[in-house]
Order: C-alpha cells, then sequence, then structure tokens
C-alpha cells in the first residue's frame, strides 16, 4: 500500500530562515526541499526563458507572476522524487498560489500537512540577509551565525559562496514589504485550517529545527 505523502509549507519573511530550517527538515524527514527561489535561480544560470522572466522580477525584489511559479512548482513536485512529499520553501507566497497548492496536492491525493510560520522581527532580517552567502547549489551560510569552515567556499563542495543581488539593502527593504503586502495573509489562511504553527525564529538553527521538529512529528 502507498502511504500518504506529508507536505510541510514553510512560511516567513524573507530570511526568517526557511531555506536553512526546510533542507534540515526534508533530510530528517526524507522528504524532498523544493524550493521555489532556488529553481528560478537554477533556471537563471542555466538561462533558460524562465529563468530570463523571473530574473526580470526578482532583481527588483518583485513575485514572479502567479501562473509561472504554479507550472513550475506542479511539474516539481510532479516528479518521482517528490512521490513521498517535499518540504516547500518560498512557496506558496500569494492567495492564488495557496489555491493552485490545495488543488494539485488534491489531485494527488495529499494536502498540506503542517505550515511551521518562523516568527522574527524585521531588524534581525536585514542582518541576517545582509550576512548571507549561498552555495551554487543553494547552501545557505551567515557570515557571523553560520559561517563556513573556510571563508567564503562551500563546506560540501568546496566551490564558492555568493551574495545574492537582491540581499542589497534596497531590495531586501522591498522584499519584506512585498512579503507583508502579497503573502502574509496566507498566515490566517493556515491558521483557519489549523496547520500553522507558530515557531520563534530569533532563536538558534538547531533550537529552531528542533521546535519544527517536535510539531512535525507529532
Ligand atoms: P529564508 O530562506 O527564509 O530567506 P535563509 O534560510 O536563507 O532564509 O536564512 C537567511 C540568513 O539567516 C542566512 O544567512 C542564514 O544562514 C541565517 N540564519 C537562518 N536561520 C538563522 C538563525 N536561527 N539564527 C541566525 N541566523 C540564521
Ligand atoms: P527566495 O529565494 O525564496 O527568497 O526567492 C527569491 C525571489 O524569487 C523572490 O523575491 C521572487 O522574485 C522569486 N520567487 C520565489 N518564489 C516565488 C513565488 N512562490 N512566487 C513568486 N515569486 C517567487
Amino acid at each position: 500500500m502507498n502511504e500518504k505523502a506529508t507536505y510541510i509549507v514553510m512560511l516567513g519573511p524573507p530570511g526568517a530562515g526557511k531555506g536553512t530550517q526546510a533542507k534540515i527538515i526534508a533530510e530528517e524527514l526524507g522528504l524532498v526541499h523544493v524550493s521555489t527561489g532556488d529553481l528560478f535561480r537554477e533556471n537563471l544560470s542555466n538561462e533558460t526563458e524562465l529563468g530570463k522572466l523571473a530574473a526580470s522580477f526578482m532583481t527588483k525584489g518583485e513575485l514572479v507572476p502567479d501562473d509561472v511559479t504554479i507550472a513550475m512548482v506542479e511539474e516539481r513536485l510532479g516528479r518521482e522524487d517528490c512521490q513521498k512529499g517535499a518540504v516547500l520553501d518560498g512557496f506558496p507566497r500569494t492567495p492564488a498560489q495557496a489555491e493552485a497548492l490545495a488543488a494539485l496536492l488534491e489531485r494527488f491525493g495529499g494536502q498540506v500537512d503542517l505550515v511551521p510560520f518562523i516568527k522574527v522581527p524585521n531588524e534581525t532580517l536585514i542582518e541576517r540577509l545582509s550576512g548571507r552567502w549561498m552555495s551554487k547549489s543553494g547552501r545557505v551560510y551567515h557570515a557571523l551565525y553560520n559561517p563556513p569552515k573556510v571563508r567564503w567556499i562551500d563546506d560540501v563542495d568546496g566551490t564558492e559562496l555568493y551574495q545574492r543581488e537582491d540581499d542589497k539593502p534596497e531590495t531586501v527593504a522591498h522584499r519584506i514589504d512585498v512579503y507583508y503586502e502579497q503573502t502574509s495573509p496566507l498566515i490566517e489562511y493556515y491558521l483557519s485550517d489549523g496547520i500553522l504553527v507558530e515557531i520563534d525564529g530569533t532563536q538558534e538553527i538547531d533550537k529552531v529545527t528542533e521546535d519544527i521538529l517536535k510539531v512535525a512529528k507529532a
């Protein structure tokens, strides 16, 4: 008999720690980490049409249009490796995306099971994003809070780390506004479904993981 798939949606503002936690939690629960930001960046570095389109919104800190984003997620979640489920990071970001996700998962015979909402105040977000360093493959570091073993080199594959174009202070401020305008309504949406759990994202990375795993395994 097929076990029911598990879908976890990481919710929170840019810099809250969604990617950091999604990676650890997916590994711990045997699920796939699906980050729409990583998928767009991958398309951008492969110079696909989707990448070029996405870049025109990403550099301004705007959201990529719903139809394009939803189609990309549908394709990704339909792949073989997502059969047991996924930890979604950066999706959904609008009510229309949340509705599309619900409809898609229903087709798969599943649903969103848990929404850890990682709460972090704005001052902390700016500090986190200005110190964020990334590997090409999407591993996330921080200059102070989660530094690589060797300065600006990925611990795992030894490639050079980079800072995201959209982590510049001007763009970050706009991304946070966009989050409050377009994404924060999802807090109410998932609260009313009874699946949202607030997590204190100001704690150290390990402690945040512990709190999420506690509810995910409950
Ligand atoms: P998001 O995916 O929500 O935008 P990230 O996971 O990329 O956020 O984290 C943003 C930055 O903050 C990264 O540099 C990451 O290393 C750092 N970070 C994540 N969680 C914590 C934490 N609990 N304490 C301190 N820094 C953190
Ligand atoms: P992230 O890596 O999650 O911070 O996303 C980086 C950028 O990619 C965002 O600022 C958006 O431009 C775009 N993006 C990622 N996920 C979505 C989404 N679900 N809907 C629309 N745009 C997105």
